[in-house]
């Protein structure tokens, strides 16, 4: 009999004491644990402890084994998560667990493991529907072994039969191979060259890959891999968009055809994630490749770590434990002892004050690694004296044509999807309001719909039919104001009849599987035009696209965010590099009325330091991060006055418990009211890290005691968004 601690996944700042009867424990496994009336799920972090309670009042839990047990660096990370963004430990565990993998029903250890067919083995008869599919299975994929689930539920069962009578067994390592590969240039084999440095013998270092859009990081990513491969280890890759990974794991898959990758992000089905993650943490997975949530899978042999487009804000987690994938990566390297690869042309600035404080290594890729491609060409059009064409400057739409006449692609960016913005009515001035957001419902309308439409609300999904008049005076002369994805789509359907326009947004984009299949339809030249948000910003390499348009960008120069130009001036170098990679120059025309903006100037000269160099002084002279720190504690409550009041009575409460912190006014968010809910949030700021975590890690225990029950609260360490 003993006595351990379990993380639980329950909102409670604190670990649950358990005795465990049936043979040895170990730190990592699961068991199942009585919780009030309820069985749960925890993870043990701890062994041999003295109960808190007296010892009869401890419970019995019941190991699991199904599961082998979580690695001790696994654990550790997770405890520092916990820690550093003030979350309920039990709840941060449990954030990294697949839901099967949080569930008591066992899960079987044949799902994952690598098994193959031998020699001689047995043709089933015809009428042995299951298992003569398991054999065409496992004939068809013998390194790797099948996805029994999808075969039958009875597969396990045989397969573990099979396995007693020698018909199948653990598959053996296959040899490395690496399919061809491109003669890396200069610049890359000496970036190259650094990294491998840090991989044999494997040790910390963290490279800031910073590579101009073409410069081809991919396969610096990919010498890098090679190396850890051939060493037997594991490479762990996150990556911003889900859409980019199919097209990144065929990459790596025709790279390294003896290698097994797998795919961590939020649209698999549960099955599916838990077998991808048991891949990953049994070590029958050699690359792992995902979104922000594969930073938290469990690994058997890590090796290197790899965030492309290190700078972007999808790899913060927005809700539960917030937690920035990318600061998680660099951590869990120095944990794992193993190099991590931070790779972006426009860096945060958080890794761009690291890499010159010396604490990262930059590593600088100045041109593009195909031969003849070149950067593309930057114009600002002064929307002030050009003239346009509904919002469009006119040099845009005769630059389209003139691709269309080459036959080449135009790529027209405009960060707002739907058809209108809002709808209102030029009489009495109403316009179109969500009833439980403080925000505007947008309208839809389908392609080739030219009357009526929908009125969405982007925040809560409402929805509703457009109104054929005025809701307030009766007018029926009501219309959309301001431009969408949608509006543009139609309106270049109208000016060029021959050309094909595709647009690419969340709404063209929503069934699982049709991103993929409109991004094919753009890589096999069927598009002439693409109209798209800045899910066509990220990444894609299309080869024929020689025009970029940046439509509407001037909202972010006026933004109350001080990350905003940071980020702007990212998303635009992104779009931008979409355009020239391979042979033809590519041209990039910016329409705005800010045209003296230091930014443009910035993007114009393509001198990323300089502008990155300004704005790490401000930031400074502000001591705002980098160069400060900060945290949010958000409130949400049925009336603005609960939210706030709490807010005053923690700001109140805050001051003994911290030195060298700032705790500023509570104030509204910007969209006050969400789904009926109001919010308001308050933010505290320090210079010094260490002094922030104490007070939080002190506040948070008051907030924890003394909030009402009405009020829903929470701390974001780091926010990205204020
Ligand atoms: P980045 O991620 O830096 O924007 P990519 O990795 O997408 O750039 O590479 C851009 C293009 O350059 C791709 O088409 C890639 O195949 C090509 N490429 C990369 N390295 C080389 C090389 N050494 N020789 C030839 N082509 C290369
Ligand atoms: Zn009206
Ligand atoms: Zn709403």
């Amino acid at each position: 009999m003993t006595f351990v601690r379990v993380a639980i996944d329950v909102p409670v700042h604190g670990l649950f004491d358990y005795r465990v009867e049936d043979g040895e424990v170990r730190p990592g496994q699961r068991v199942a644990a009585p919780f009030g009336v309820r069985t749960l799920v925890g993870v043990v972090v701890e062994t041999g402890v003295e109960p808190a309670v007296a010892p009869s009042r401890v419970r019995l839990a019941r190991r699991l084994d199904d599961i082998p047990a979580l690695p001790p660096t696994w654990l550790e990370l997770m405890r520092f998560c916990a820690s550093y963004y003030q979350h309920p430990p039990g709840a941060a565990f449990c954030a990294a667990l697949p839901a099967m993998a949080k569930s008591a029903r066992p899960v079987s250890h044949m799902l994952w493991s690598r098994v193959a067919l031998q020699p001689g083995y047995p043709q089933p008869a015809k009428r042995e529907r299951t298992r003569r599919a398991l054999i065409e299975a496992l004939a068809a994929a013998p390194r790797f072994g099948c996805d029994l689930a999808a075969i039958s539920p009875k597969a396990m069962d045989i397969l573990e039969e099979w396995q007693g009578a020698g018909i199948v067994a653990e598959a053996p390592r296959a040899a490395l191979e690496v399919g061809p590969a491109p003669p890396l240039t200069d610049e890359q084999s000496q970036a190259a060259h650094r990294i491998a440095g840090s991989l044999a013998p494997p040790r910390f270092g963290a490279y800031l890959l910073h590579g101009v859009t073409g410069s081809g990081k991919t396969e610096v990513y990919l010498d890098a891999i090679a190396r850890v491969l051939a060493a037997g280890r594991q490479a762990l890759v996150l990556v911003p968009e889900i859409n980019l990974t199919p097209r990144l794991k065929t990459l790596f898959e025709t790279r390294f055809p003896s290698s097994r990758i797998v795919m961590l992000h939020s649209s698999l089905s549960e099955s599916e994630r838990l077998h991808q993650w048991l891949l990953a943490h049994t070590g029958g997975a050699d690359v792992v490749l995902g979104t922000r949530m594969a930073a938290l899978a469990p690994l058997a042999r890590p090796g290197l770590i790899v965030v492309d487009e290190e700078h972007d804000a999808s790899f913060k987690q927005q809700e539960g434990m917030r937690y920035s994938a990318r600061d998680i990566a660099v951590y869990r390297a120095r944990l794992e002892q193993v190099p991590v690869i931070l790779g972006s042309a426009t860096p945060s600035l958080e890794s761009f004050a690291h890499a010159t404080s010396g604490r990262y290594e930059r590593l600088r890729l100045l041109r593009r690694a195909v031969t003849d491609a070149v950067l593309p060409t930057i114009r600002l059009l002064d929307l002030t004296t050009a003239p346009q064409n509904h919002g469009v400057a006119t040099t845009i739409w005769s630059e389209i044509a003139l691709r269309l006449e080459r036959g080449e692609q135009s790529l027209l960016f405009l960060n707002r999807r739907g058809y209108a913005p809002v709808l209102s009515c030029a009489s009495c001035g109403w316009v179109s309001a969500c009833s439980r957001c403080t925000a505007y419902l947008v309208m839809h309308r389908a392609r080739g719909q030219t009357e009526g439409g929908t009125l969405r609300c982007h925040h809560c999904g409402h929805a509703e039919a457009v109104p054929a008049r005025c809701p307030t005076c009766g007018n029926v002369d009501i219309r959309g104001y301001g431009q969408g994805t949608q509006r543009l789509e139609a309106r270049l359907a109208e000016a060029y009849p021959g050309a094909r326009v595709l647009r690419v947004d969340r709404d063209s984009t929503s069934r699982k599987g049709s991103a993929e299949a409109l991004l094919d339809q753009v890589h096999a030249g069927e598009a002439d035009i693409l109209v798209g948000t800045q899910m066509l910003a990220k990444g894609h390499d299309f080869k024929n696209l020689t025009l970029v348009a940046a439509l509407n960008v001037d909202a972010a120069l006026l933004s109350a965010d001080f990350r905003a130009s940071e980020r702007l001036f990212a998303q635009l170098t992104q779009v931008a590099g979409r355009a020239g990679r391979a042979d033809k120059p590519g041209l990039v025309l910016i329409q705005t009325r800010q045209s003296g903006h230091p930014l443009f100037q910035a993007l114009l000269s393509g001198d990323y330091d300089r502008f990155a160099t300004r704005l790490l002084a401000e930031r400074e002279a502000a001591g705002l991060p980098p160069a400060g720190y900060q945290a949010m504690l958000r409130a949400e409550a049925r009336g603005l006055d609960a939210a706030l009041g709490f807010l005053a009575s923690a700001a109140e409460a805050a001051p003994p418990m911290g030195q060298g912190v700032t705790v500023y006014d509570p104030v509204p968010m910007l969209i006050t009211r969400l789904k009926d809910v109001e919010r308001a949030q308050l933010m505290v700021e320090s210079p010094s890290r260490p002094h922030l975590q104490a007070f939080l890690t002190r506040w948070v225990d008051w907030l924890s005691a003394h909030a009402p029950s009405s009020v829903r609260w929470h701390v974001e360490v780091d926010p990205l968004v204020i």
